[in-house]
């Protein structure tokens, strides 16, 4: 037997599963399973990573200054204090490998974001599940999961799969009850779908033990490209640039999302549609007998009876070209996620689940 062994945690990492995108014998595959963008991003972020392609023999940028200004001008936050990752999914890992090792916790919620136990395994520390209520972050029992030990705690809000989140003032009281030694990581992937929502921003503005993450592969449909970002207190965006690569961030990457967080009118239109489109499709599975909670972001949970049922609509919808997201390994079995596409792919799955329903009940 071998004596190469890795550290004491990394073989008890699940492989993420990401959204399929192909399914045999089928060209034109509706993909509703990774919480894309359907119209993509902005022409102006495309025209900035063509140009890009004259310019493949220069390494990036290592500071990241000019998008971390842009940042700072969209979002009203300190640009000094912003740190690029490739994919917000870098920023998470970041965070575990300096703060939680051997022996540390590292806390996220029942149907919480796959990353998080991802990192905190890969850093050797111990992931703590905290159950939800009714799919709905729970700030008391995160609260009473506390111990010595507890590094991290990850919150998504909104949440991915369950795309329901808690109030501002519930966020606050979590970061004010946690214990001294530990750091609250608000995960904003889709904050920007939420109106009047800052993602956490004025939060990491008020306090020095929390961190906000956000990510250009949602609402900019830049997913290609692995663009995240993080904000937070000064020392600890200064201990995550000590850990990160020097060019941890593509030159390409960095130009279009530049370019995508300047085209405003662009943001505008692709929330607007979502959020129309996401009231009609939930209303139209409610119609067919399949419930969701409200969704705050670019996808909804839909819920069936049963695991067996949830399972026999995703083979009906795969029949029929559609995928859309499994999520028994986020302790859903009997749920599909299905992301908001266009108006085309919104009427297309909200019609093969009518008639999946209409043949199973
Ligand atoms: C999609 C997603 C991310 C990160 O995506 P990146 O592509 O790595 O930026 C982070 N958190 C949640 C909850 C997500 O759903």
């Amino acid at each position: 037997m071998t004596k190469i062994t890795p550290r004491p945690g990394i073989l008890d990492i699940t492989l993420y599963q990401g959204g399929a995108s192909s399914i045999d014998g089928i060209a034109n595959v509706v993909k509703l399973s990774s919480n894309e963008n359907p119209f993509g991003p902005s022409d102006d972020a495309k025209a900035a990573y063509k140009k890009i392609a004259f310019e493949l023999h220069r390494y990036p940028s290592s500071d990241h200054r000019s998008l971390r200004e842009a940042i700072a001008q969209t979002f009203g936050v300190n640009a000094a204090r912003v740190i690029c990752g490739a994919g917000s999914d870098e920023i998470i890992s970041l965070l575990c490998q300096a703060y939680a090792g051997p022996g540390d916790e590292v806390i996220h919620t029942e149907h919480g974001f796959a990353m998080y136990r991802i990192s905190a395994l890969a850093a050797g520390a111990t992931p703590v599940e905290v159950p939800e209520r009714e799919r709905v972050t729970d700030v008391d029992a995160i609260l009473a999961a506390c111990t010595e030990r507890t590094r991290l705690v990850f919150l998504a809000n909104p949440n991915n799969p369950t795309g329901t989140m808690v109030g501002e003032s519930e966020v606050s009281r979590l970061a004010r009850g946690l214990p001294d030694q530990a750091l609250l990581v608000v995960d904003g992937a889709y904050a920007e779908y939420v109106e009047g929502y800052d993602g956490g921003a004025a939060l990491v503005e008020a306090r020095e033990n929390v961190v906000m993450t956000r990510t250009f592969s949602k609402l900019y449909g830049l997913g290609a490209l692995r663009i995240g970002w993080g904000y937070g207190p000064q020392d600890v965006i200064d201990v995550l640039n000590r850990v990160r690569g020097p060019f941890n961030v593509n030159q390409p990457a960095l130009a279009a999302a530049e370019a995508a967080l300047r085209d405003t009118a662009w943001t505008e239109k692709c929330r607007n549609d979502n959020t129309r489109l996401r009231a009609w499709l939930a209303e139209a599975l409610a119609e067919h007998g399949v419930p969701s909670d409200t969704s705050t972001a670019n996808f909804i949970l839909a819920r069936f009876a049963s695991p067996a049922e949830a399972e026999a609509c995703d083979a009906l919808l795969q029949g029929e070209g559609i995928l859309v997201r499994r999520v028994a390994g986020y302790k859903l079995p009997h749920c599909l996620r299905i992301t908001v596409g266009d108006e085309a792919s919104c009427r297309r799955v909200a019609h093969a689940v009518g008639k999946f329903m209409e043949q199973a009940r």
